[in-house]
């Protein structure tokens, strides 16, 4: 009878616990397009749904002009003649924020990076956390202008559209080669209606996981 009396701990261990050990592969997303894609609008609802936050270097730089902090001091300007804001500032807002508990299951990033030091400072970031895919939205460069005109937001001004058109294609469109390069962008049209462009992002994240 001796051989019977196994004690728990030798017994193999049920699958379940095997199961749950493997952890959810978080959603870390980057939604990329030219300003006037849509890509804020579709970023928030994405967000939402899954419940992750939504990361807006944009937002974050706006309120703290808002609310008049030294950063906000250092950044109005730029933001209202349309250029960039320097790497450093911006990749340690990210860096920050990613730090926060909130991110752990995903997050999608608005806006950021639009430069390639700051797409490789995102790797780094990311380097034990699973990378990020990356939704490219194509819009036509007539219907940017036209969106961006109804938008009204202190920064959409003609000259400064024009401004902001012409950094995305000098220093944000190479950061899309970058990621093209290791195969993590999914590209879609962005001139279609808000919901088909919604329903769009949901079935290529779907195809991703496979
Ligand atoms: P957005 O709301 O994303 O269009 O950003 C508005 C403005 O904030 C831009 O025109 C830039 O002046 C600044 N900005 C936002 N994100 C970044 C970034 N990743 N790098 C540099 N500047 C940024």
């Amino acid at each position: 009878m001796d051989h019977l009396s196994v004690s728990p701990a030798r017994l193999p261990q049920p699958r379940i616990a095997r199961r749950t050990a493997v952890k959810a592969v978080p959603l870390n997303l980057v939604f990329f397009g030219p300003p006037g894609a849509g890509k804020g609008t579709q970023a928030d609802l994405f967000a939402a749904r899954h419940h992750i936050p939504k990361i807006s270097t944009g937002d974050i730089l706006r309120k703290a002009i808002q609310d008049g902090t030294r950063i906000g001091a250092m950044v109005r300007e730029t933001l209202q003649s349309g250029a960039l804001v320097g790497d450093d500032l911006v990749i340690s807002i990210v860096a920050e924020r990613l730090e926060q508990p909130d991110t752990a299951k995903g997050f999608v990033l608005d806006g950021f990076p639009r430069t390639i030091p700051q797409a490789a400072a995102l790797d780094a970031i990311l380097a034990d956390r699973g990378g990020v895919s990356v939704i490219a939205l194509v819009v036509h460069a007539d219907e940017v202008i036209r969106r961006l005109g109804r938008r009204g937001r202190e920064d959409d001004e003609a000259y400064v559209i024009k401004e902001r058109l012409e950094v995305y294609s000098r220093e944000t469109e190479p950061v899309l080669q970058y990621y093209r390069r290791r195969g993590v962008v999914t590209v879609l049209d962005g001139n279609r209606p808000l919901d088909e462009v919604t329903e769009a992002i949901e079935a290529a994240l779907k195809r991703a996981k496979g």
